[in-house]
């Protein structure tokens, strides 16, 4: 990383940034992605990068804070203090905080900073986070927050403790200098590692008021996503009829031997032209090897690249049928997040990030990826949402989790200014944060 690499540790990707962080051009960085290159920035989206850099050390301990209060999705009490936490910090910056109580989940938490939304002016922006991790309570006695190797290590950095500590530190800028021309609304629920099962309504009722989103999870490598797949979840029961393997073989019928059949047919469903993935990734069965076994299951991830995948596979699981007449199937699930598409407004987000981030001293090139966020939902609706915008790290869900400060302020830099608005792509900037540059 010292150099300027970064090496996705997922999907293969290959993305590297260059080094150059002054006024100069740019020169090419990334595979695939063309070079920008931008003439003298403006001083005002340079004392953004300035005033990011400043707040570093109260990012930071925000990000330890978040950390040291443990919050996996399936302990509330956990979760709940975390959200209160954060719930605090939104406070302490004038937000207007409501706190959207549950009964079987933690705690969804709602803030909105500066003026509200008049009928004729821009929509909001949502800022879209979770606060829950997938590690359990304790986890931080093997995975302690350290700083180490330009780092920032534990649990719950990248995936996404370090992207909220982000969106509030470009908040509290854009608040300091009355750069906040646009109502913001900022979401971040408890249950987003366990599918959303609760938050899932909210979000997609503030995503309908807003005019885009931006999603806090972390980058792919150094990229904002534009595409995620979509995802479903199946399981599916055999049962047959138990038999001596020995005596009786022929009054047997073979729930393993039934459901190694099923598995063969579901798994050809794959089509990776299509971007259609099904993959059987648990199964069992059986009780002894000298009983023909009267029951087996299995469950099955999909993801589907488009939308009207959906449909289709749904109505292929429906119609399973079992090959041997004696034995029955049950199959339940369903596709459980639509695909974010890469659609139009998404990329004329990705763009204007995208020149933002040179005149900030950055490439920004973008990725699509098989992981699905809260993002599928609020793209599914047809609202413009960009994801990815929070750290740049390795090793969300293991051991290895961490976060690269190098990137973390240019990138609240551009997270302000898109939420300003008003630094267009050929550097127009707000007046008054070019005031506050000044002081
Ligand atoms: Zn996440």
């Amino acid at each position: 990383m010292r150099n300027g690499k970064f090496q996705a540790e997922s999907e293969g990707l290959n993305v590297v940034e260059s080094e150059n962080r002054g006024a100069q051009p740019l020169e090419m960085a990334g595979k695939g992605f063309c070079m920008l290159r931008v003439p003298e920035s403006p001083i005002a989206i340079r004392a953004l990068l300035a005033g990011a850099r400043r707040k570093q050390a109260g990012w930071l301990d925000l990000l330890r804070r978040l950390v040291l209060t443990e919050s996996p999705s399936d302990d509330k009490a956990a979760v709940d203090a975390c959200a209160a936490l954060a719930a605090a910090h939104a406070k302490a910056l004038g937000g207007r905080v409501k706190l959207h109580r549950q009964r079987a989940f933690g705690n969804v938490l709602e803030v909105r900073f500066g003026s509200r939304a008049k009928k004729d002016a821009a929509k909001p922006i949502l800022l879209l986070g979770h606060l829950d991790t997938v590690w359990p309570l304790g986890t931080l006695k093997q995975m302690p927050f350290r700083i180490a190797d330009g780092r920032a290590w534990g649990p719950g950095t990248l995936d996404m403790k370090a992207g909220v500590a982000m969106a509030f530190t470009a908040v509290e800028m854009l608040l300091e200098v009355g750069g906040l021309k646009r109502e913001l609304v900022l979401l971040l629920n408890s249950d987003e590692e366990v599918g959303s099962p609760v938050s899932r309504p909210m979000t997609e009722r503030l995503a309908q008021e807003c005019g885009a989103v931006y999603v806090l999870e972390p980058a792919q490598g150094l990229a904002y996503k534009t595409a995620r797949k979509g995802t479903g979840n199946w399981r599916i029961e055999v049962k047959g009829v138990a038999a001596h393997a020995g005596v009786d073989f022929e009054k047997g019928a073979s729930a393993i031997r039934e459901l190694a059949r099923v598995v063969e047919k579901v798994s050809g469903w794959t089509d990776l032209k299509r971007g259609l993935t099904v993959s059987v990734g648990l199964m069992g069965g059986g009780s002894k090897t000298n009983v023909i076994p009267a029951e087996a299951w299995a469950e099955v991830d999909v993801r589907i690249a488009r939308k009207a995948d959906g449909a289709r596979i749904e109505g292929r699981f429906a119609a399973l049928k079992p090959g041997d007449k004696r034995c029955a199937l049950t199959v339940t699930g369903g596709i459980n997040r639509p695909p974010m598409e890469r659609t139009r407004g998404t990329v004329r987000l990705y763009h204007e990030a995208r020149a933002l981030a040179a005149e900030l001293g950055f490439e920004l090139p973008e990725a699509s990826t098989g992981g699905a966020s809260d993002g599928n939902f609020t793209s599914a609706l047809g609202i413009p949402t960009l994801d990815g915008m929070g750290a740049v790290g390795e090793g969300a869900h293991a051991r290895h989790e961490s976060i690269v400060l190098e990137h973390v302020a240019p990138r609240t830099a551009l997270l302000a200014a898109l939420m300003a608005g008003s630094f267009g792509p050929t550097g127009v900037a707000n007046s008054s944060a070019e005031r506050s540059s000044r002081r």
